[in-house]
């Protein structure tokens, strides 16, 4: 493609068309933040990073409260964004510089950006842009892999990609185009299934017309394009599986390109693992993240999915969990002749072993395993006795989720001990008198628990602590375990 003027605003006018919400996806609310957010988002995805640093900011929302930070705790926050060795100590050196040389305030100078602790040039450029309106334009993985399909650069570099791509668009243009590239290389230009077929940009595109080979992977793209009809599943079983106890092999058949996500987790996770081009169908309590609901169909709730709607959807792979969804959807599709995948989260060494399942049966095998094994690495085998810790999931009548349920592990992980009966059961006034918790968790999700209920539960209970949890971070198993758990070991044990 030799890329006239005219190319290029057309190209700018089918991005701006295709992708009118494209915006940083780091939450920030100042260049402070952003700063911080950004140094996060090395090696990890946005919507990780995003789930890191609420509790982040609020234990240290500035400068100073991060110079003075103890790197152990710092650690222990910011864990599941990976790296967090380098990446706590940098944040640490950060606060300090920015206290000494720039009076607590982020510089919107690059070369005074450049030289803090953990700010490379990406990073700078992705602050000025974002925080002080400078132009810029950063180039991180989906944008080197994008510039590089379309033919804006043939170089080998990020930094030489960025040159390159400066040189062809208005400064004016380039923090519009840095936004937009990211959301075309997650939404559909995915590195290893880019959906050519439906691309907006295909016809300035000789890659994913077969023209160019991909420089990406070296092949060219219409010997990898998606088959007409779904590769063949596994054949539907009569009965949900039981969990695998091995984590399974990546698959020998293709890894299914049309799924449906019944468990509105899973439908974050799979945009975690930057495989939200994929799904079809969601069901309408899958809300994160939140441009999923703009851009992936409906299909009903978790218990009542619309049948006929999946049908139509033809998709190659359903994902429901056992505890989640009702064997009669397992049944119907089945029926249907539509392959499905039953998950089970019982505990976090079963939302390990899913992650596994889940990325050998999708194809991000070394993702998921390696997401399993820093889990892994942070669990303990044998527990202290813990403060009695009953969770409750709802109100009228009580409820509450036992020690052999996923927030039962959690909160025994977290160094406490669950109490309650098995599995989810509902609880009678004496019942609940008669458990006697020292400490009680009102996560806000299923019911919403609000401060009221403290109130009403602490005159019963005067002696436990009651704490009123984030619902997201405790109930959503796979796509925020690790913030649950942080969130929990960082309560008080007496
Ligand atoms: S046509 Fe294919 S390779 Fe080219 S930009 Fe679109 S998705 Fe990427």
């Amino acid at each position: 493609m030799r890329w006239t003027k005219a190319k290029l605003r057309d190209l700018q006018d089918r991005l701006g068309k295709a992708y009118p919400d494209a915006k940083c996806a780091l939450d920030h609310g100042d260049p402070f933040e952003l700063v911080v957010a950004t140094i996060l988002s090395a090696q990890c995805t946005d919507a990780r990073v995003n789930l890191t640093t609420p509790a982040l900011f609020a234990k240290y929302p500035d400068a100073a409260a991060l110079a003075s930070a103890k790197l152990p705790e710092l650690e222990a926050l910011i864990h599941s964004t990976g790296f967090y060795h380098n990446k706590a100590r940098n944040l640490i050196g950060l606060g300090q510089a920015l206290l000494a040389k720039h009076g607590g305030k982020v510089p919107s100078d690059p070369a005074e950006l450049e030289a803090l602790p953990g700010v490379g040039q990406k990073t700078a450029n992705v602050v000025l842009a974002n925080a002080f309106g400078v132009p810029a334009l950063a180039v991180d993985t989906h944008i080197f892999r994008v510039a590089r399909r379309l033919g804006l650069s043939d170089a080998k570099t990020p930094e030489k990609v960025e040159a390159d791509l400066c040189r062809r668009f208005p400064e004016s243009a380039w923090i519009e185009l840095h936004h937009q590239l990211i959301f075309h290389g997650r939404r559909r230009c995915d590195a290893r299934k880019p959906d050519c077929a439906g691309c907006p940009v295909l016809g300035l595109c000789d890659v994913g017309r077969g023209k160019a080979a991909d420089p990406h992977s070296g092949l060219t793209l219409t010997s990898r394009s998606a088959p007409a009809t779904p590769p063949p599943g596994p054949r539907a079983e009569e009965k949900l599986p039981a969990r695998r106890k091995a984590p399974q092999a990546e698959p020998a058949t293709p890894p299914p390109l049309r799924i449906i996500s019944l468990v509105p987790s899973v439908t974050e996770l799979l945009a975690q693992w930057n495989l939200a081009a994929r799904l079809v169908g969601r069901t309408r309590y899958c809300i994160a993240p939140k441009w999923i609901r703009a851009t992936v169909p409906e299909v009903g709730g978790t218990k009542d999915p619309n049948l006929a709607r999946i049908k139509d959807l033809k998709p190659d792979l359903v994902i429901l969990e056992r505890d989640e969804n009702k064997k009669t959807t397992a049944d119907a599709l089945t029926k249907l002749g539509i392959p499905w995948l039953a998950l089970e989260v019982r505990s976090l060494e079963g939302c390990a072993a899913a992650w596994e399942e889940l990325g050998g049966r999708l194809g991000v095998g070394p993702v998921a395993k390696a997401r399993a094994a820093a889990l892994r690495a942070q669990l303990k085998k044998k527990q202290k006795q813990g403060p009695r810790t009953l969770t409750l999931i709802w109100q009228r009548p009580w409820m509450s989720a036992g020690p052999d349920t996923y927030l039962g592990d959690l909160v025994r992980q977290a160094g406490f001990s669950p109490i309650g009966p098995p599995r989810w059961t509902e609880l009678s006034e004496a019942a609940l008198k008669a458990l006697a918790p020292e400490v009680i968790l009102l996560p806000t999700e299923p019911f919403r628990f609000t401060k009221r209920h403290v109130n009403e539960l602490q005159k019963r209970f005067p002696e436990a602590a009651i704490h009123l949890l984030d619902g997201q971070a405790m109930t959503w198993y796979l796509s925020r375990t690790e913030e649950g758990l942080a969130l929990l070991r960082g309560l008080p044990k007496t």
